[in-house]
């Protein structure tokens, strides 16, 4: 499985997490097969340069996953970064704050959560009556 359904840990809301983190076997053996086949349409044979082209392929491919990782890690509703938090709790505290203050208004953590709360209007004359149940009583 690529991903998990997790919860952020500051807002609790629900999300999906990347697991792979590096590189697999499959994904040096496509790089491997990749810097072969762009060897022979370069120079025309399987020259040495290649394995240049195989250690620049892994790179793009390692720092594709990572991104991918850390994006997927970082709360998208709070801004909220895991992996920062573990490395610095102030710095991660100060990124979730400016992220609140950025979205203000559009953000559930408003100062004000009532503001997005559609009112609701009691009509005084469709209100139900409540009366007791005559129908079934004994009669007298
Ligand atoms: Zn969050």
């Amino acid at each position: 499985m690529k991903y998990e359904n997790r919860f952020c840990a500051f807002c609790r809301h629900p999300r999906k997490v990347y697991l792979k983190m590096h590189l697999s076997l499959t994904n040096y053996l496509l790089c491997f097969l990749s810097s072969i086949v762009f060897s022979y349409a370069a120079w025309h044979e399987l020259d040495p340069r290649f394995l240049l082209i195989f250690l620049f392929f892994i790179a793009i491919a390692e720092l594709f996953v990572i991104v991918r990782w850390r994006m997927s890690v970082k709360c998208k509703i709070c801004g909220f970064d895991p992996v920062m938090y573990k490395n610095s709790p102030k710095q991660a505290s100060k990124v979730v704050q400016e992220f609140i203050e950025h979205r203000e208004g559009k953000s559930i953590f408003s100062k004000n959560p009532k503001e997005h709360l559609p009112s609701i209007i009691l009509d005084p004359v469709k209100e139900p009556e409540v009366r007791p149940k005559t129908e079934n009583l004994p009669p007298e």
